[in-house]
């Protein structure tokens, strides 16, 4: 029986976490958010609900045309601030944000820049999926770019995010391969959160060891950051030593972070007054109890949910707890700890529910179709948690693979590159396989009277329905490989088939339907069989299919 339900259970969760890795795949570099979560975001179009401050945002952002997006990113990026504490803050924002990001014609490095702030703006424990797949991107954009510093911060908020979800050996695998793979600031960012995850694992020697290792890396931080982190770390040997029921050095440190905090200069981490006002609680619930009281523990609790940072959530819930353990006022426990799993199980369920809506919206395919049944009705509750836990390991799989898909990837149509094409053909030598190039017709034409982003969608489009007709097979390659230029590559295939399939391929773009009812998107290409020079050979027929009229894919086969 045990083992059975250890079975299916590890089944479904590699089922799931398949599924996840191909909506991964697919979404490799391209930010998209499903239809229904966008509706629940349209609650916008309520538009009474808006503050003045956020009304004057959001018409500041939309008095700015679309071609000025890329010369204003920082400053509309900016703009937003002031509206971040407020009700609509996160979804004015995130509709800013995402609207620069999918119209600002970004380079990668101010997409960085952008998602960063994305990231930031959707670390929100009720949106974890959201928060997930912002902090992925922001990580792949970062690895494709091949920029550490932003990889190294991705993978921290990523942990930050497995943590809040008490999945504390995850986070620690990913921040340890943070430490691994680096060797400035972002370190002392890493090795707090590991500790602070080891405190919470109560392996209180292995949060001694890190959080000295915190002082290798003072020398790339300025003095007045080196005041917060000493208030932070001085916080964290605090507690870790009440834990260890050693009231003096407790204090010794408990004095050090309070002198620290006490010193104006220090202005870096946002979070560190609840790091040190969590040191203290503990502190005076073991050696100084007359000195605690529930209205102090209540501050840091709805400090925390201002800041929505579920890590001290959990915390002052577990002080509150210990504190009424001790007044011995159980009806105030058992009170406290209804609202506690209802607060726990309204994260988990909000989460599900959007998770689910993603699954499903995501993907096409028949098989889940059979699986939303079960979906709904088995995995309701405690797959919430394991799904994401799931995700972080299908992630660090990927870490650990050092996948280079992302690499080989076309950002824009999401087939393969031109490097994967080049890798791909050194292969190839002295094997069977035919070779099409094909290139858009008039496609300058197109850009010119609709728009490059309308170019964009085009190019988008065909490729999408190129990939839908060769469908999954293995012996198939597409790739784009420059502009409007693209290759396939078919294998294990005949000589009757292949002109059939590209034939094929050239009617589905011809038969594609575009709003504009003139228009007509049309493809020339040139088809060979493998041998010395094809690159050159395919090139020619296309320029010959150019030149005899266009629309047509000539072979000389
Ligand atoms: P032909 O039928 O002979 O192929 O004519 P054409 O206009 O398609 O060919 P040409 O090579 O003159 O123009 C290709 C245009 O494609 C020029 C360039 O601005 C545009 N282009 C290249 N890459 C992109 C892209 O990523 N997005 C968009 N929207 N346009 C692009
Ligand atoms: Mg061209
Ligand atoms: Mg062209």
């Amino acid at each position: 029986m045990r083992k059975k339900l250890i079975g299916s259970f590890l089944f479904i969760s590699i089922f799931i976490g398949g599924i996840y890795t191909h909506l991964y795949m697919h979404k490799i570099n391209h930010y998209s958010i499903p239809e229904e979560l966008l509706k629940t975001k349209n609650k916008i179009h309520n538009i009474e609900n808006l503050t003045n401050k956020e009304w004057e945002t959001l018409l500041n952002f939309k008095n700015i045309p679309k071609y000025k997006y890329k010369k204003k990113y920082i400053e509309i990026a900016e703009s937003i601030r002031p509206i971040l504490g407020s009700e609509n803050g996160y979804t004015i924002g995130s509709i800013i944000l995402e609207d620069i990001l999918l119209n600002g014609e970004l380079s990668n490095e101010e997409k960085l820049y952008i998602l960063n702030k994305l990231r930031i703006l959707k670390n929100n424990p009720y949106n974890l999926v959201e928060n997930i797949q912002c902090t992925m991107e922001y990580i792949q954009l970062g690895q494709f770019v091949g920029d550490r510093y932003h990889i190294a911060k991705g993978k921290v908020a990523l942990a930050t995010i497995f943590s809040g979800l008490k999945g504390y050996e995850i986070a620690n695998k990913i921040l340890e391969e943070v430490l691994r793979e680096n060797n400035g600031e972002i370190n002392i960012l890493a090795l707090i959160n590991l500790s602070e995850n080891y405190l919470f694992l109560g392996e209180y020697d292995k949060v001694l060891e890190n959080i000295e290792k915190v002082n290798n890396y003072k020398k790339y931080y300025d003095d007045k950051y080196l005041i917060d982190i000493e208030v932070i770390k001085n916080s964290i040997l605090c507690e870790t030593y009440t834990k260890l029921k050693n009231k003096d050095k407790a204090l010794e440190y408990l004095k050090k972070a309070e002198y620290y905090l006490n010193n104006v200069k220090g202005n870096y981490f946002i979070g560190k007054e609840l790091v040190y006002e969590t040191a203290l609680e503990y502190y005076n619930l073991q050696f100084n109890f007359e000195q605690l009281n529930e209205n102090k523990i209540y501050k840091t609790l709805k400090c925390a949910e201002e800041k929505n940072n579920l890590r001290f959530i959990y915390t002052s819930y577990d002080l509150l707890f210990e504190y009424y353990k001790k007044i011995e006022n159980f009806e105030k426990y058992y009170n406290l700890k209804k609202k506690y799993d209802l607060k726990i199980k309204e994260i988990n369920e909000m989460n599900y529910e959007i998770l689910t809506l993603y699954t499903i919206n995501s993907i096409e395919s028949g098989i889940i179709a059979r699986n939303n049944i079960l979906l709904k009705k088995k995995l309701w509750g405690l797959f919430g948690m394991s799904l994401f836990l799931i995700i972080g390991i299908i992630f660090l799989l990927e870490l650990f693979l050092k996948s280079k898909k992302n690499i080989r990837i076309d950002e824009l149509t999401e087939i393969y590159n031109r490097k994967a094409f080049n890798e791909d053909i050194e292969r190839l030598k002295n094997q069977d396989y035919y070779m099409v190039i094909f290139d858009i017709d008039n496609f300058k034409k197109i850009n010119d009277e609709y728009g490059h982003p309308f170019g964009d969608r085009v190019l988008k489009k065909v490729s999408r329905r190129i990939s839908n007709k060769l469908g999954k097979k293995k012996n198939t390659f597409f790739y784009r490989i420059g502009g409007e230029e693209f290759i396939i590559i078919f294998k294990k295939i005949s000589k009757e088939e292949v002109i059939y399939e590209c034939e094929c391929i050239r009617m589905a773009v011809e038969l594609l339907k575009w709003k504009n009812k003139e228009l007509k998107v049309t493809i020339s290409g040139g088809l060979s069989k493998g041998q010395e020079n094809i690159y050159e050979i395919c090139d020619k027929l296309l320029y010959k299919s150019k030149k005899n009229g266009k629309n047509k894919i000539l072979n000389n086969l």
